[in-house]
């Protein structure tokens, strides 16, 4: 393979040594020892700043007393890219100087996955781009919504229809005692377009009560995150059912007292929530019968409070959901790796804080809500430049 018009650079964010006679470059975690007796390696890597392509490498190490074919360079530049060395300096960021210095570090994170193929900067472009929409903006959604436009989100729907109040001050984020009473969705609205004034926000004050209306939320886009809860034992079921029919992506989860739980359903790669039914109701006789008992009594007596009060909610615990969410959101945009939970509940509890799987299941072909999707290709690297 010949690479003519690439020009390629030892990423910025590596420190390279020249140390008597070997050149070290640092990697997250490791360092490539190259050895460097005569002073070509050296040579070879300070010629690797994007500047040159890879025929102007061959010319200056020529030019420098170094005769080596273009097959050789060639071979150097493909093992310094398989290494994860270097990146293509010819790339045109395809983003402005704001954006260039907001994301600025980022850029830095996505350098670990860059490649001569892939840049960092399609990388930001595509979580640019991503299409979420943020159910719900408790603890949870408070936090995912601020993570969100800080990664560089930009097109964001939120939903939200309840009011701020005093107990939801020990972890919702976006809230202050100022605040007290005023509907969420529009403190949300404030604060996020004082944080990014670009984002694209399409903010909504709706409850969700059925399953047109989850269906009407969740339409055109990309990613679902789920933060929502009422009304217990119904929304799930409308919003996989709305993600399945629009072809969205969901995440959902949350926290449960002591511990986070999420997971990822990806229409015609994944089971679906109900697919996760029916294996339980294989496996598990006594969840399932209890999860049809609570369905049936819930539908029997809809006014009738039997839940009681929602009594732990811990920061800390928030705040290790929203991490690994988000960065399931990442790699879900990105395609720089497969979501960790797609298909499987993943949990931690916060005496390790540990991620381990709870649960796994398939798409099963007798699925109500999902067997018509035609299968798609399990998690394939969109990371292209
Ligand atoms: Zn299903």
């Amino acid at each position: 393979m010949t690479h003519d018009q690439v020009k390629p650079r030892i990423k910025p964010t590596l420190p390279v040594y020249r140390v008597s006679d070997h050149v070290y470059i640092q990697l997250p975690g490791k360092c490539v020892e190259l050895s460097d007796a005569d002073g070509g390696v050296g040579l070879f890597v300070g010629l690797l700043d994007g500047t040159r392509t890879v025929p102007e490498v061959q010319r200056d190490l020529r030019a420098a007393g170094r005769e080596l074919t273009r097959e050789e360079v060639d071979a150097a530049i493909e093992e310094f890219d398989r290494a994860g060395l270097i990146e293509d300096g010819a790339v045109a960021p395809g983003l402005d100087g704001h954006s260039l210095e907001r994301w600025k570090r980022n850029l830095g994170f996505f350098e670990n996955y860059s490649s001569l193929a892939t840049s960092k900067y399609t990388l930001q472009r595509k979580l640019r781009d991503y299409r979420v929409v943020l159910l719900g903006l408790g603890g949870v959604g408070s936090h995912m919504l601020f993570d969100l436009v800080g990664l560089g989100a930009r097109d964001i729907r939120v939903v939200d229809f309840d009011t701020v109040e005093l107990s939801n001050l020990n972890r919702q984020i976006l809230y202050r005692e100022s605040d007290i009473g005023r509907p969420k969705i529009e403190v949300a609205t404030e604060r996020i377009l004082a944080y990014d004034p670009l984002v694209k926000l399409d903010a909504r004050s709706t409850y969700i009560g059925c399953a047109d209306e989850a269906l009407a939320v969740v339409e055109g886009r990309d990613l679902v995150l789920s933060a929502v809860d009422m009304p217990k034992m119904q929304v799930v079921n409308w919003i996989n059912q709305a993600c399945v029919t629009a072809g969205a992506t969901l995440i959902t989860g949350g926290v449960d007292s002591r511990r986070i739980a999420y997971y990822t359903m990806i229409p015609g790669v994944t089971g679906c929530v109900e697919c996760w039914k029916a294996d339980v109701a294989e496996h598990d006789r006594l969840s399932a019968d209890l999860s049809v008992k609570k369905t049936e009594w819930a539908e029997a007596t809809p006014d009738e409070p039997r839940f009681p009060e929602d009594m732990s909610a811990f920061g800390a615990l928030v705040t290790l959901y929203t991490a690994h969410v988000q960065a399931e959101v990442v790699r879900l945009a990105t395609g720089i790796a497969p979501p960790l939970s797609q298909g499987r509940l993943m949990e931690a509890y916060f005496d390790d804080a540990v991620p381990r799987e709870s649960e796994r299941w398939s798409r099963r072909p007798d699925c109500p809500v999902c067997a018509h999707v035609p299968t798609a290709p399990a998690f394939a690297a969109r990371a292209t430049a």
